[in-house]
């Protein structure tokens, strides 16, 4: 049986899912999109994800012909419509299609789309062994250019520091912002630990609100470790006890290795296990 993708509000067959050559998500990178997991039938944080969706399409212009109560339905649609208790979703809203030529209003009429589908990121030992990542020389782009709070369809400073990590022999990329301030990987948000602390960086050194790291963030207050969002430099990182990831991709994974330096043990600290068995015991909670 085919894949089912909800397309434009029906689910056709995944083949049947076909978007034009004219669509200005294509053509220019005029969209919006999400990553959001389920986990035991049951959507993660799916009002936060559907917010966030409909914040960065309000950034950017960008009228969803749909409701966010429509979209959530729709969401759980997909993935009851492929029996999926575990999963892996994306909904999309592009600009649409329309006349050649940047300006959206020759896209009359956005594209909405659900894919439900399985991910594969890491193999399992990496996530006790660690990843490594190297510095990117790619700069994150400026909050006030593409802003990193908007997860649009225009990803190639994350792309391009993506690819610069496999070049270079590592799993994913440090990006740092205009100022020398570690923002977060290409695609997932970061977190030290030293001395029992645990630091992220502020969402105005350039990263992404993650829904993830929100998460960890109230999962370590509950857990009495101490939390807080402050600029870091590479030096913290490199001298920190634990350093790990965030992210619906990624979940939570240890990073172990930065610029050949190898981080605390050189495996899963002690906090990030912690922080690992607190996240995925929430993430299945009824
Ligand atoms: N930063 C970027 C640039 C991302 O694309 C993602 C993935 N959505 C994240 C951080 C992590 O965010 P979340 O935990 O909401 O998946």
């Amino acid at each position: 049986m085919s894949l089912k993708v909800w397309f434009d509000g029906q689910l056709v067959d995944k083949e049947k899912a076909i978007v034009s050559v004219y669509d200005h998500g294509l053509l220019y990178g005029d969209g919006v999109f999400e990553g959001i997991r389920a986990y035991s039938g049951r959507v993660f944080e799916l009002d936060a994800h559907v917010r966030r969706l409909f914040d960065c399409a309000k950034a950017i212009r960008l009228n969803c012909p749909y409701s966010p109560e429509q979209i959530k339905a729709a969401i759980n649609e997909t993935v009851s419509a492929n029996g999926f208790t575990d999963c892996y979703i994306r909904p999309v809203i592009s600009r649409g299609p329309g006349d050649l030529g940047i300006d959206p209003r020759k896209a009359p009429r956005p594209l909405t789309f659900i894919i439900a589908d399985q991910i594969v990121m890491y193999p399992k030992e990496m996530y006790e062994k660690g990843i490594a990542v190297v510095t990117s020389s790619w700069t994150r782009n400026l909050i006030n250019a593409t802003s990193t709070r908007i997860k649009s369809l225009n990803y190639l400073n994350n792309i391009m520091a993506k690819q610069e990590a496999g070049d270079a022999g590592a799993h994913d990329a440090l990006v740092l912002n205009h100022l020398g301030h570690v923002s977060e990987l290409s695609a997932a948000n970061v977190f030290t630990v030293r001395d029992g602390v645990i630091t992220t960086p502020p969402l105005i050194d350039g990263c992404l609100e993650g829904v993830t790291r929100n998460a960890i963030m109230k999962l370590a207050g509950k857990a009495g470790i101490r939390c807080v969002e402050q600029s870091i430099s590479r030096f913290d990182v490199y001298v920190a006890d634990e350093f790990f990831a965030t992210g619906t991709g990624v979940e939570v994974i240890p990073i172990t290795q930065v610029d050949q330096r190898q981080i605390g043990a050189g495996q899963a600290g002690p906090i990030t296990r912690r922080l690992v068995e607190a996240f995925h015991n929430h993430v299945r909670e009824g």
